[in-house]
C-alpha cells in the first residue's frame, strides 16, 4: 500500500458549492497530514489521493479517519491502469488480507468501478478476470451475496486503486465551510460534544473557558484543556480561550435574589463571549445546554439567558437524551475526562434553589445594580489564549 484513498459524500456537492467544498476538504486533509514527510495529494475525479511512504500509511489512516466531510478510506495500492498490474496488485492485496485475518479465507467478491470509460475491459468484465485471479492463486471461494473479504477495485485515468479495507470516517462537512463559531467550552460531558457535533457541520470554533479560581482549582482548567486538546484531534477546536470570571461572578452573586444567580452567571457569560467571538469573527455561540437537564436548562431560562446575547446561540444537544450525549463522548475520546471529578464555576455560590423560571424584567432590575458592559470587559480582559 503506496496510497489512502478519501472518499466523501455527494450531498453537499448538490448546492453549486462543489469546487468550494472540495478546496476546504484537501486543506483539512492536509492539514491532518502535517508533521508526516514527503506526501502528495492528488484529486482525481470524485476522490482525494493521498501518496505517502508506505510507512506512513497507517498513522495517516488514523488522523483522516477524524476528518469530516470524508465519509471513508482506504489503504491503497496505486497501479498503471492495465489489466495486468490490477491483477496482481489485486491477488497481492487479497493475500495480505487474509494473512492479517485468517477469516477472510472463507469467501470474497470483488467490487470493481470504472471511472475511465476508455479502459477495454467493463467493471464487470475486470471482476470477473481479477476474481478468477485470486480464486485460482489463494483457492478462496467467490460469494456474491454475502463476503468476507471485499476487493476493491478503481479504474481512472491516472491511476488505479486496488484496496481490502475500506474504514468509515465521520461524514458531515469540511470544517470552516459553514463558518466560524465560539464554543463555550465547561469541563463537563455535553459542551464538548456539542463542539464535535458542531465541527461535523462544518463550524470552524475557538473555545472560551470561565474559570474561578481560586475557588475552583487548576485541575479544573487542565480537564478543559485535555477535552480542548482532544477535540483539536478532530481539526473541531482551534485554540482555548481562558477568562477569568471570580471576581465579576461575587458581584453577580450579590446583585440579585439568590435562586436568579445562576442565569445571572449565564447571561454575564454570554456577554463576555460576544466581545471574544468579535476578536475571532465568529458568527454564533455555541453552547452544550439541554432542554430540562438541569434547573438553568428549562425553555423559559434558556430564552432569559439568550436575550443577553448579540449572537446567534446554538446548541446542538438540545434534543439528546444524557445516554445518547454520553455514547458519543465516548466515541469521541471525551468521556473519560469529562467525568473527572472537578468542581465548576457554575457550582459556585449556587443557592440551594435555582429558579426555574426567572423572568427578564426580574433578572434585567438585579443586574442594574451593576454596569454590565463594564464588567463583561473586565472579564474578556483577563483573557489568555492557547493555540491547539
Ligand atoms: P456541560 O456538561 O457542558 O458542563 P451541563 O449539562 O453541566 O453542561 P451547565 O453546567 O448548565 O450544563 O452548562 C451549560 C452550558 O454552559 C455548557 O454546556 C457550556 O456550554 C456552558 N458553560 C457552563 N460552564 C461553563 C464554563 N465554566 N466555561 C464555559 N462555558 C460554560
Ligand atoms: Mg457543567
Amino acid at each position: 500500500m503506496n496510497a489512502v484513498l478519501c472518499r466523501y459524500g455527494e450531498l453537499f456537492l448538490k448546492a453549486g458549492n462543489r469546487p468550494r467544498f472540495e478546496r476546504r476538504l484537501v486543506d483539512n486533509v492536509r492539514l491532518a497530514l502535517t508533521g508526516l514527510s514527503g506526501f502528495r495529494i492528488e484529486t482525481p475525479h470524485g476522490r482525494i489521493l493521498v501518496r505517502l511512504s508506505e510507512g506512513d500509511v497507517e498513522e495517516a489512516c488514523a488522523r483522516l479517519e477524524r476528518v469530516f466531510g470524508l465519509v471513508s478510506i482506504s489503504p491503497v495500492a496505486v497501479v498503471d491502469s492495465e489489466i495486468t498490474a490490477i491483477r496482481q496488485a489485486a491477488v497481492a492485496c487479497a493475500d495480505a488480507a487474509v494473512e492479517r485475518d485468517p477469516a477472510f479465507r472463507r469467501s470474497f467478491r470483488i467490487e470493481a468501478r470504472r471511472s475511465e470509460k476508455r479502459f477495454p475491459l467493463t467493471s464487470y468484465e475486470i471482476s470477473c478476470d481479477v476474481g478468477a485471479a485470486i480464486e485460482g492463486a489463494l483457492k478462496i471461494p467467490v460469494n456474491l451475496t454475502d463476503p468476507a473479504l471485499v476487493v476493491g477495485i478503481e479504474v481512472g485515468a491516472t491511476g488505479s486503486y486496488v484496496y481490502a479495507d475500506r474504514r468509515e470516517a465521520p461524514g458531515g462537512l469540511p470544517v470552516e465551510s459553514s463558518g466560524r463559531a465560539l464554543l463555550l467550552l465547561s469541563g463537563g460531558i455535553d459542551s464538548p460534544v456539542a463542539a464535535w457535533l458542531s465541527a461535523k457541520r462544518g463550524l470552524a470554533l475557538d473555545a472560551l473557558y470561565f474559570h474561578s479560581p481560586p475557588f475552583v482549582g487548576e485541575k479544573s482548567r487542565d480537564k478543559v484543556v485535555t477535552l480542548a486538546r482532544t477535540l483539536a484531534r478532530w481539526q473541531a477546536l482551534r485554540t482555548l480561550t481562558v477568562v477569568s470570571f471570580t471576581d465579576t461572578q461575587k458581584r453577580l452573586r450579590e446583585a440579585g435574589p439568590a435562586p436568579l444567580a445562576v442565569v445571572l452567571y449565564r447571561r454575564m457569560m454570554m456577554r463576555v463571549a460576544d466581545l471574544i467571538a468579535d476578536g475571532t469573527r465568529a458568527e454564533a455561540l455555541v453552547t452544550g445546554e439541554n432542554l430540562g437537564q438541569v434547573a438553568s436548562q428549562t425553555i423559559g431560562n434558556l430564552a432569559t439567558i439568550e436575550a443577553a446575547a448579540r449572537r446567534l446561540v446554538l446548541r446542538p444537544l438540545v434534543t439528546y437524551d444524557k445516554r445518547e450525549t454520553i455514547d458519543l463522548a465516548k466515541r469521541i475520546g471525551t468521556f473519560d475526562t469529562s467525568i473527572l471529578p472537578y468542581e465548576d464555576c457554575c457550582s459556585l455560590f449556587v443557592p440551594p434553589h435555582p429558579s426555574t423560571a426567572a423572568r427578564l424584567d426580574d433578572v434585567e432590575r438585579a443586574e442594574a445594580s451593576l454596569d454590565m458592559a463594564a464588567e463583561a470587559a473586565a472579564v474578556a480582559a483577563t483573557a489568555e489564549t492557547l493555540t491547539l
